[in-house]
């Protein structure tokens, strides 16, 4: 059976909570996220990556990490926390 990964994308939907990067402390928005998630597809399915390569620990190589160095390329990255960040949820 083929491994599957699924991205979900709910834009508008208010969750009660935000995410905010455990590094920066910074609010994520969520365009950050789906960029981020649509990244790591790209590079899993077209780059043949795994999400991370086995015995190391994030930030390394790998779908997550390229995704990661992918989203540092858009704007706003001083005032923005980096969904590709360990992130926590704070309520609004
Ligand atoms: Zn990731």
């Amino acid at each position: 059976m083929a491994k599957v990964s699924e991205i979900r994308i709910y834009p508008h939907r208010d969750l009660g909570f935000e995410y905010r990067s455990k590094e920066s402390g910074n609010v994520v928005p969520a365009y950050r996220l789906i960029f981020h998630e649509l990244a790591e597809a790209v590079a899993k399915v077209k780059g043949g990556m795994p999400y991370i390569h086995k015995g190391e620990q994030m930030p390394g190589t790998g779908a997550h990490n390229d995704a990661k160095q992918r989203e540092k390329r858009l704007p706003n990255i001083k005032s923005e926390g980096l969904a590709g960040d360990q992130l926590i949820r704070d309520p609004k």
